[in-house]
Order: structure tokens, then C-alpha cells, then sequence
């Protein structure tokens, strides 16, 4: 009855950056050209630059899960001893990668909406002194919490082992010194703070990684990271690029860089503040209060009603799209993304949408009052400090 402009909200694949778009359109390129070559070196330069990286930085065709699957099939060997961080879905997915590939993992998990604590994985080490690598998410998205990364890094960098975080939700969220830390693989893809759509992997490679990568044997033959080094010094990716996305990419990182990363970083931490703020209003409870992550907030659905049937409204009543939670999460919380291109804008707009979702299912509150927490956080930041420095 009502227009519903149909809207993106998800922590992957978030909302799309216009003008990156417009730049897929220009995909009748060919990959081997001079053209293309200065794209590509343009991509993996600015990556570089966003990422705050000198260490090696490698693009795949692939989803984040790529990335992931290459880090362990290049740097490992069979029954190398290994230290898996799992505090959610995508933890869980670090396991079964080592799994599958026959690594000796030990698995340090914590509950959902938890962490696993940088004291759990330095005695893990201390333990095993002759553990090869430790996998962790920076953010673990699944949940909204955030892991220490920096004081694991500064633990894990006196071992031998190399660390290696999925920062794919991580990036344009947090700080990530990878240098300094100690980030011997860092991974971001695409459809996260990259604010383009899926199937581009990210990849910084440090000295100490390539050093375990010389002895690693473990097959592997797409994801080459070797190769693609290699490729990627002569500005061309080792086998088809996906074309479009990496006009798009360029496009991106031009609005990434010209904005800054740590604007983006404190954008999705302002607008992460204030959902909290919003939905504590609204007499709800986040999911990990613990260590909030700015990339999504995850928020428990009221007692009795199933948080489906909030996403479902979201959809029919407005046409966004917001994330449920995954594995047995679903149907307990749903998640409110902050990464990439999302403004204030879109918050106030979700939730006012959620206030009406939530009166209209039994649970009621009164209209405004979340709205005028992110007011409220919006003005503390953005307008007053404009107003005294004017
Ligand atoms: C999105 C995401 C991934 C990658 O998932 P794909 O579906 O392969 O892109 C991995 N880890 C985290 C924490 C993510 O949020």
C-alpha cells in the first residue's frame, strides 16, 4: 500500500557505495591489458594504504571464506599443531577449516556473545610451545563481539607461531595495527566495510608468514599465495580477475581513503554506540555486552516473541533487509549493522522501524524513545563539537 524502497542492512553484504556501482559498468575490459594493469596496482596499492599495512597484500576471486581456506592450505602442513580461537559461527568455521585440512587444532571456545580472552591463548601457547599458528576472528560477527586482537597479537609475536585474524568485519571497524600487533594474516572481503558487493578476498602476508609458508605442504593449487604475489607485482591477478568488482573496488577505496579510515572506524563505532543506547531504551538486551564490536550489535529479541518475526517485519512492513541470528542463535537475537556505508540516516530510520515492529507484536513502548537515544548521540557528537568550534 505504502512505498517500500527495498534497503540493504545486513553485516555482509551492506549497503552498496553508489559510485562503485556506476563503476561496474565500465567492465568491458580486458584483464591483460595496460588499462586493467593500472587498476589492479591502484587496488592493491590503496588496500595497502586503508588496510595501514606494508606487509604483502593479495586479492582473490572469492568470498571472505577463501581468503580463509587459502591462509591455512598455504602456510600449514599436515598435523601441524594449531590454536583456534571460536567464540562464534565464523570461529566455528576456522575449526572445521583446520579440520578439514587435517591441522591438530586445539579449539578455545567461548559461548556465544563471549570472547575468548588473550590470557586463554597465551597459555595455550605456553602449553603447546610448538603451536604454528593461532586463527581468531577480529570481530566475530555471528555475535557483534570484538576480540582483543592486539594483546593476543603482542602474546602470539614471542612464539613461534603466526597469527592469522579474519578481520574481515574487523576492517573499517576497529583498529587493526597489523604491523604493530603482530598480524601475520590479516583477511577483509569485499561486502563488508569495502561497501561493494561479495566476492573479492583480502589478504596482508608478513615476513614471518612467508617464512612458514616455505615449508608448509599442505596441496593447494587456485589459491596460490606465492603466485599471486608474484602476479601481483606485475599488476595482474594469477587467473581471471573479477573485472567488475575490482572497478568498483577502486571506486570505493578513492571515497575510503578521501573519508579516512578512522572516520570510517569512528562512523561505525558513533552509529554502534547508539543502537545500544537505543535499543537499552526500548527495554531490550544485547547479546554481548561484554566486548560490543562496532561492525553489528546483536540484540535479544524480547521474552516470548521470536526475533524471525522481527526480521519479517522489517521486510514486509519497510523492505529492509536485517540479519537474524545464525545456527541456534535464530530466532533469539537479530542484528543491526553498522559497517561500511551506513549513516545516521539509516539508524534513525531502523530504529523508528523497530519501535513500530515491537508495538505491533505485543511488546509495547513508547514511540520515539529509541529514536531520541541515537538523537542523543548523534547531537553529543556531531553537533555540539560543530557548534564550538564554529
Ligand atoms: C562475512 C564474514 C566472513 C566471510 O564469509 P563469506 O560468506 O565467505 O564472505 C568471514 N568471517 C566473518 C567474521 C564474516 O563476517
Amino acid at each position: 500500500m505504502y512505498i517500500r524502497k527495498q534497503r540493504l542492512l545486513t553485516p555482509g553484504p551492506t549497503p552498496l557505495y553508489p559510485p562503485a556501482l556506476h563503476a561496474m559498468m565500465a567492465s568491458d575490459i580486458h584483464h591483460r591489458t595496460e588499462d586493467f594493469r593500472k587498476v589492479y596496482r591502484s587496488c592493491l596499492a590503496d588496500l595497502k594504504e586503508v588496510m595501514g599495512t606494508a606487509h604483502d597484500l593479495l586479492m582473490f576471486a572469492a568470498s571472505g571464506t577463501g581468503a580463509m581456506d587459502a591462509a591455512v592450505s598455504n602456510l600449514f602442513s599436515k598435523g601441524d599443531k594449531v590454536v583456534v580461537c571460536s567464540a562464534g559461527k565464523f570461529g566455528e568455521r576456522w575449526a572445521e577449516i583446520a579440520k578439514a585440512y587435517g591441522l591438530d587444532a586445539t579449539v578455545l571456545t567461548a559461548p556465544y556473545g563471549d570472547v575468548v580472552t588473550p590470557q586463554r591463548v597465551e597459555a595455550a601457547l605456553a602449553q603447546e610451545p610448538a603451536t604454528k599458528g593461532v586463527f581468531v576472528q577480529a570481530s566475530e560477527t555471528s555475535t557483534g563481539a570484538m576480540h582483543d586482537v592486539e594483546a593476543m597479537g603482542r602474546a602470539i609475536s614471542k612464539t613461534g607461531a603466526i597469527f592469522v585474524v579474519d578481520a574481515i568485519t574487523g576492517f573499517g571497524t576497529m583498529p587493526l595495527d597489523i604491523d604493530g600487533w603482530g598480524l601475520d594474516v590479516a583477511i577483509g572481503g569485499s561486502q563488508k566495510a569495502f561497501m561493494i558487493p561479495p566476492g573479492l578476498a583480502f589478504m596482508s602476508v608478513s615476513p614471518k608468514a612467508w617464512k612458514l609458508a616455505e615449508t608448509a605442504t599442505l596441496p593447494h593449487y587456485y589459491f596460490n599465495l606465492k603466485k599471486e604475489k608474484k602476479s601481483g607485482d606485475a599488476g595482474e591477478s594469477s587467473w581471471t580477475p573479477a573485472t567488475s568488482l575490482i572497478l568498483a573496488l577502486a571506486e570505493a577505496l578513492r571515497y575510503v581513503k578521501q573519508l579516512g579510515m578512522p572516520h570510517l572506524i569512528v562512523n561505525a563505532q558513533m552509529l554502534a554506540q547508539a543502537t545500544r543506547a537505543a535499543v537499552q531504551a526500548l527495554g531490550l538486551e544485547l547479546f554481548a555486552p561484554g566486548s560490543p564490536g562496532s561492525s553489528v550489535t546483536a540484540v535479544k529479541a524480547p521474552a516470548g516473541m521470536d526475533s524471525g518475526v522481527i526480521v519479517k517485519e522489517f521486510r514486509s512492513r519497510f523492505g529492509a533487509i536485517i540479519a537474524n541470528g545464525q545456527g541456534t542463535m535464530k530466532g533469539q537475537i537479530f542484528r543491526v549493522a553498522h559497517l561500511g556505508y551506513f549513516d545516521f540516516a539509516d539508524l534513525f530510520g531502523v530504529v523508528a522501524e523497530l519501535e513500530i515492529i515491537l508495538n505491533a507484536n505485543g511488546h509495547p513502548v513508547q514511540y520515539g524513545t529509541g529514536v531520541a537515544a541515537v538523537e542523543e548521540v548523534y547531537a553529543h557528537a556531531a553537533v555540539e563539537p560543530q557548534t564550538k568550534k564554529a
